[in-house]
């Protein structure tokens, strides 16, 4: 019998599913996943289908009123992966569907572009001598035409210089057949790559991609079993079970280890298999090599490349296309962990200790661990790689949750870059103040000028200076809206807020109104000062600065490092911006301005952060033929994060680090959510977040703690003031229940929004 109650989650409302009657004339085609137009209260709304039933404990049931597409935009399995987020992150499931599946798709406004396709048919020669004869330009098209199998008449009219109505006339007198026939709005349309062969590979990569075959290959397995035994849930949990579904491998292989080509390799075997995979990169437009090293070794139709510049219309393409199953590799960034290719056999999580990867709004997940639980799901091999592996992620591996591989060295053992520490307290006793440049980061940077090479300057920080004060009477200038300093931007003139983006002129004198004294003073340093210094102490040198005050077009980004791989710019200074996934051979000398930065953040992470910052940026010294050199300025040189970094030893790091994590109670040691409220008042914030802690610590297990309701280290943003708690438990979905409860229980007013972050990557 067919089921009659279809379970139904819709778009306006909150975390809940509601039974509705399936009408008999929809009853073949609604399915679980399927898109479907539902009354709810007065009015129709759109939701999907999550689950089928024979019967519903409500009587008097309202009834779909139409299906909206006839197949499921959902697969069955990537809904049971949003439920598992929505569980998982405390989140309402309504929200991690609508994370799945990309807007143009949901709303199902755009539709595939039709053209005028236009075919040559069977003519007899007689035809053609006459056609040839009474109008030449029409058979000169049709000889064009003929030599193809048929193409779309714009492209015919502009190649045989005619215009339409001549096609319209071979038509009619029966000479060609036209058609419409989709056209796929390709966003790299006019691009060609030159096309690369695998790479013989060096012992350790060829020991990693064997894993990854090996995972790939007992994927597989699973898969055939279980579909042999579809429909019979007990044979297919013992097909389950009889394979082992192979654990996730981590590849820890220092930068330049060859990791990449790996994950080619490891594609380009699930495609023999007749399996799809999925490439997911922190992010596109920051890695445009690495993307186009993929796109160069696989035909062009096999490949997707999910970039959030897509427009409406080629994002609906290349999401149907790849829902068709006529992509096979999908490149792109978090939400690229939801692509539904119907044959999933990897993902790759490349960069996989990468921030980025977590969403900053609900639902808070981590695509690195949704791609692992997919995997799962779906029966598909996970490849997780980094010269840094989160510490959770190198926690997993220890723990045997992961199969880890390790790279040590860089491919043709090419030497890791030497990293030199400039103490800047010294320095600053040496220069008599604190300069942007140490005497020997200067020198190293002439050296490397004098024989040709580039160099790279780094400092995570934009603007000019980090804020204003006045030495008379103190003043410091602060955002009004924010708990943070303006920051200063030189070019502009202008004290800038970071958080909020308020701007305001910089002011001459102080603005206090009792002081005005003139000697205002601007201190610390942004990429803005970086720049200036460079362009005072070496004039000649062609210098360009990278970071999102000059990004203001989307291909500036591209330009630029197109410039600085052909050698038009000597010195490239840059935020974070810089600091991911590129290969510049000629680049032998990377500065790190101010390596301390990321330390002294009130987060538990911040020796990570530190320790991985280092280690990347570090990365992109020496990738060609000659040895490259760090130089690291510091005001804590003797801080492990540095030291370990300098030694590049990720082990000792990580030993140190997790004896510091069990020691606080802190991940992976334990497992974190933090909840942070925000109201237009402190006590406000102070009272519920308050009244939330203790009825969370009424639900809790024995081991879990509950932390006091405290002030956010940013304790105002755009003047809404932050609390927090913070829960910890070593048995994580046993606290997001808990919490889950308590939060769909208690009442907030409207103006107090709670966020529920499990598995916080920043706790500011
Ligand atoms: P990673 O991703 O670990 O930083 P890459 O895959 O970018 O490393 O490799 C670094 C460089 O070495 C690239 O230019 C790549 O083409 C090259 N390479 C990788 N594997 C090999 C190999 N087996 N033989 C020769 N060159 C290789
Ligand atoms: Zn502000």
């Amino acid at each position: 019998m067919k089921p009659a109650i279809a379970k139904i989650v819709v778009d306006i409302a909150l975390d809940k599913e509601f039974d509705y009657r399936i009408p008999a004339q929809l009853a073949d085609i609604v399915h679980v996943g399927s898109r479907v137009h539902v009354p709810f209260g007065a009015r129709m709304t759109q939701g999907y289908v999550v689950g089928l039933a024979e019967s519903s404990p409500h009587p008097q049931l309202k009834e779909i009123a139409e299906v909206v597409s006839k197949r499921p935009l959902l697969t069955d399995k990537i809904l049971e992966l949003t439920r598992w987020m929505g569980r998982y992150y405390c989140c309402p499931v309504e929200l991690c569907v609508k994370c799945a599946l990309p807007e143009v798709v949901r709303k199902s406004k755009i539709s595939w572009k039709e053209r005028q396709f236009v075919r040559p048919v069977k003519l007899t020669p007689d035809d053609l001598a006459k056609l040839a004869k009474r109008a030449p330009k029409q058979f000169h098209a049709l000889e064009i035409l003929r030599k193809t199998d048929g193409m779309f008449v714009v492209k015919l009219c502009e190649e045989a210089r005619i215009d339409g109505t001549a096609v319209k006339v071979l038509a009619k007198k029966g000479f060609v057949e036209l058609t419409d026939k989709i056209e796929e709005r390709d966003p790299f349309g006019g691009e060609v790559f030159l096309p690369t062969e695998p790479l013989p590979l060096m012992p350790d990569q060829a020991q990693s991609l064997e894993l990854c075959k090996q995972a790939i290959d007992a994927t597989s397995d699973v898969s055939r079993l279980c579909e042999s035994a579809a429909g019979a849930p007990h044979e297919r949990r013992l097909a389950e079970s009889a394979y082992k579904i192979p654990k996730p491998i981590l590849i820890h292989g220092v930068t330049g280890s060859g990791k990449t080509e790996i994950y080619l390799q490891a594609i380009e075997h699930a495609l023999r298999q007749g399996k799809d995979s999925i490439v997911l990169v922190p992010e596109i437009s920051l890695t445009p090599q690495t993307v186009e090293r993929f796109r160069a070794r696989f035909p062009k139709q096999q490949i997707t490349v999910l970039h959030s510049h897509l427009s409406d219309g080629e994002r609906h393409d290349q999401w149907h296309k790849i829902r068709d199953g006529q992509s096979h590799i999908v490149i792109g960034a978090r939400s690229a962990v939801f692509a539904p290719l119907p044959a999933l056999g990897l993902i790759i999580v490349d960069e996989e200790h990468e921030t980025s990867y977590k969403q900053d709004e609900a639902p808070r997940y981590n695509a690195r661990d949704v791609a692992v639980v997919r995997g799962k799901l779906e029966h598909a091999a996970v490849v997780l790689g980094s010269a840094t592996p989160a510490i959770e992620s190198y926690y997993n591996a220890q723990r045997g949750r992961y199969v880890l591989s390790t790279l040590p060295h860089r491919v043709d053992h090419q030497k890791m870059p030497l990293m030199r520490i400039v103490d800047m307290k010294q320095e600053m006793l040496r220069q008599k103040g604190l300069h942007v440049l140490s005497g020997r980061l200067r020198d190293a940077i002439e050296a490397r000028l004098a024989k040709n090479e580039q160099v790279i300057l780094f400092l995570n920080r934009r603007g000019y200076a980090t804020h204003m004060f006045c030495p008379k009477c103190g003043y410091v200038a602060d955002c009004p809206n924010c708990s943070v300093k303006l920051t200063y931007h030189r070019k502009a003139a202008q004290l800038t807020c970071h958080l909020c983006g308020e701007t305001r002129p910089a002011p001459k004198v102080c603005p206090n109104p009792d002081c005005r004294d003139p000697a205002i003073r601007y201190a610390g340093m942004g990429t803005e000062k970086v720049e200036s210094a460079i362009h005072a102490a070496f004039p000649k040198a062609r210098v360009q600065r990278m970071d999102s005050d000059i990004m203001t077009r989307k291909s500036l980004y591209r330009e630029i490092f197109h410039d600085f791989r052909i050698g038009k710019i000597d010195i490239l200074v840059g935020t974070q911006m810089i600091a991911k996934g590129l290969h510049f051979p000629n680049v032998t000398l990377v500065g790190i301005i101010h390596a301390d930065m990321a330390l002294h953040m009130p987060d538990f992470r911040a020796a990570e952060r530190t320790f991985q910052l280092l280690v990347q940026v570090a990365g992109r010294a020496g990738r060609g033929d000659v040895e490259g050199e760090v130089i690291v300025q510091s005001f804590t040189p003797s801080h492990s994060a540095i030291q370990f970094a300098r030694q590049h030893d990720y082990l000792g790091f990580y030993d140190q680090e997790i004896e510091f994590r069990q020691q606080l109670h802190y991940p992976p040691a334990t497992r974190l959510v933090c909840l942070t409220l925000r109201a237009k008042t402190e006590e406000k914030a102070k009272f519920f977040t308050d009244a939330l802690a203790r009825e969370i610590r009424k639900h809790i297990g024995a081991n879990d703690l509950v932390s006091e309701a405290t002030p956010a280290p940013l304790a105002k943003i755009q003047n809404n003031y932050r609390y927090q708690v913070i829960a910890r438990s070593p048995q994580i979905m046993r606290l997001t229940e808990a919490i889950a409860k308590v939060v769909t229980a208690t009442k907030l007013p409207p103006d107090v929004l709670l966020a529920v972050d499990v598995d916080p990557v920043s706790l500011l």
